[in-house]
C-alpha cells in the first residue's frame, strides 16, 4: 500500500476488508482517520501514524481532540494520539479554547456548550507565546461525540437535540454537522 496522507475524519477503509488500528475510529463499519498522519497497513490492519505533535501543527490546522479540563472561561483540549475512538494517550500538550471562540454569539461559559470528555473537532486559529488557541466556530467544527452528564453514555442526536439513549437526559452542545454520523446513514 502506498503511503497516503490523511486528516481527521478521512475515510480510509471498511471493516469488511480491514481491522481498525491506531489512529483510526469506526463509524458504521467504515474506518476513518482520527489524526493527521500517514496510513499504514500491516496484517490487514489499518493505522494512521502521526508525524507531528500538536505544537508542530500550524495555524489553520483542524484536528480532533478531547476536552480534558475546563477552567472557566477556558477549555484545555488534547489532541488524539491514542488508539480507537475514545482512547487518548497521556499528553502534556494542550491547546486552549476560550468560551468566546466556541461559536458565533455570546457564550459565557465553556460548560454551556462542552463538557469534560467531549470529543471535538477544532481549528487552530492562533499561536501566541507557545500557546495554541482554538476555535470551533464553523459548520464542521464542534462536538463529534458527547457524553451524558448523568450516566456518561454517549448522547444521540435526535431532532436537533442531544439525548441520552440510556437515561433520557437531554443536553445541548455546539455540534459539528457530522455529529456521530453513524447514527444517520450517509
Ligand atoms: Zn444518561
Amino acid at each position: 500500500m502506498e503511503k497516503k496522507f490523511v486528516v481527521p475524519g478521512d475515510f480510509i477503509g471498511t471493516e469488511e476488508e480491514y481491522l481498525a488500528g491506531d489512529g483510526t475510529y469506526v463509524e458504521g463499519e467504515r474506518i476513518y482517520s482520527s489524526i493527521a498522519g500517514e496510513v499504514f497497513e500491516s496484517a490487514r490492519k489499518l493505522s494512521v501514524r502521526q508525524k507531528k505533535s500538536l505544537r508542530q501543527l500550524g495555524v489553520g490546522t483542524v484536528f480532533v481532540g478531547r476536552v480534558e479540563n475546563i477552567v472557566e472561561p477556558i477549555a484545555l483540549v488534547s489532541m488524539r494520539v491514542g488508539q480507537g475512538e475514545d482512547r487518548f494517550e497521556e499528553t502534556d500538550e494542550y491547546a486552549v479554547l476560550h468560551a468566546s471562540m466556541i461559536r458565533k454569539g455570546f457564550v459565557k461559559n465553556v460548560r454551556d456548550e462542552y463538557r469534560i470528555g467531549d470529543i471535538i473537532r477544532a481549528k487552530i486559529v492562533d499561536e501566541r507565546n507557545g500557546e495554541m488557541r482554538l476555535s470551533t466556530d464553523g459548520e464542521n467544527l464542534g462536538a463529534i461525540k458527547a457524553f451524558c452528564k448523568s450516566c456518561r453514555h454517549p448522547l444521540k442526536l435526535e431532532a436537533r437535540l442531544l439525548k441520552c439513549e440510556n437515561c433520557g437526559q437531554k443536553d445541548s452542545r455546539k455540534i459539528a454537522s457530522d455529529y456521530r454520523r453513524a447514527d444517520v446513514q450517509y
